[in-house]
């Protein structure tokens, strides 16, 4: 593990915004060092087909989208280390950040840390994600046709899936916790007009059945009312319970809302600290797209190197 201790761009994190960010700032020679976090790649290593990734006619896996643009961005000399940022000093400048138990000074710094689907954290669901357990809609969802499937939530994100994956499926059930749902009205007027989408009231999911091999096949909830357990056959799971915003290493050192995503000035990347930038999921809860989050990528690499030129 070889890097600089003094640096133009530290990027933190290495999914879809975060690689993006590298190969911009590297063909900018801006040699910029890329700590790829505990899960190097991102949330795109957590699927299989990516579809609707712009210049890949006939899809890309997840895992080797991140691979080419791990490459990409070396190529152009950007140092792309797997080690974890342990904590981030934002009121000295240069800008410290600690790894490995290295001081690590930074002029700039492009925070793309994403964010984290919440998991329902059951029996099957870890050894599923992927294999009919699914987090994202737009991603998946095209997997479904005319199957039979299973929604989790009662917000608006869950509404919002179930009417998109009515688009493919036969069927979505939409199974809640409680016999009311957290969605806005007008939301939950969508899906309940949906002649697609039937619910499940009260229903707290207790273990997911299937093989890595053959997939998902069906789940076990707990009726909360009785304590009965029944078991539901099933060709697919959404778990559309909210995102965290990956983002508890800057708490209290920058700026966000309340749901702690980063915020980010207008149309830009810039947080409220100069020459710090935020891309990617960490500051945005509306799109969540790799495509999009690989556009904000270059905008912060953009803001990073302006400020740069600015500060000279
Ligand atoms: P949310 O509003 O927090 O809703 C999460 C839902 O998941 C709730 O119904 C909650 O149940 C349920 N849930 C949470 N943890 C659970 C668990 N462990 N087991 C079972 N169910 C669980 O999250 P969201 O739907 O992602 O929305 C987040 C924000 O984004 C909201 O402000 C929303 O309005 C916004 N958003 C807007 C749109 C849109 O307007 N197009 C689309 C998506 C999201 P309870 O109700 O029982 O707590």
């Amino acid at each position: 593990m070889d890097f600089e201790l003094e640096n133009k761009v530290v990027i933190i994190g290495s999914g879809a915004a975060g690689l993006t960010a590298a190969i911009y700032a590297a063909r900018a020679n801006l040699e910029p060092l890329v700590f790829e976090g505990f899960q190097a790649g991102g949330q795109l290593t957590m699927t299989t087909d990516v579809e609707n990734y712009p210049g890949f006619p006939n899809g890309v896996m997840g895992p080797n989208l991140m691979d080419l643009l791990r490459e990409q961005a070396q190529r152009f000399g950007a140092n792309c280390i797997a080690a974890q940022v342990e904590k981030v000093d934002f009121d000295l400048y240069p800008y410290c950040l600690m790894v490995n138990e290295k001081q690590i000074y930074a002029d700039s710094i492009i925070i793309a840390t994403g964010a984290t689907a919440k998991l329902l954290d059951v029996p099957g669901e870890s050894n599923l994600i992927g294999r009919g357990v699914s987090t994202c809609a737009t991603c998946d969802g095209f997997f479904y046709k005319d199957k039979k499937i299973h929604v989790i939530g009662g917000g608006d994100s869950a509404m919002e899936e179930a009417n998109f994956l009515t688009k493919f499926a036969k069927q979505v059930t939409i199974v809640h916790r409680r016999d009311r749902l957290r969605a806005s009205k007008i939301m939950q007027d969508r899906a309940k007009s949906n002649p697609k989408i039937n619910f499940l009231w009260n229903a707290e999911l207790h273990e997911i059945i299937g093989t890595q091999k053959d997939g998902t096949n069906s789940f076990f909830y707990k009726d909360v009312k009785t304590n009965k357990i029944t078991k539901v056959e099933t060709e697919g799971i959404f778990i559309a319970i909210g995102h965290n915003p990956n983002t508890e290493l800057f708490l209290n050192k920058i700026d966000m809302d309340d749901s702690g995503y980063i915020l980010t000035e207008g149309k830009s990347s810039k947080t409220n600290l100069k020459g710090i930038f935020a891309a990617g999921d960490v500051q945005d809860d509306v799109y969540r797209q790799a495509i999009t989050a690989a556009g904000s990528g270059c905008m912060a690499a953009i803001d990073a190197e302006r400020f740069l030129e600015e500060e000279k």
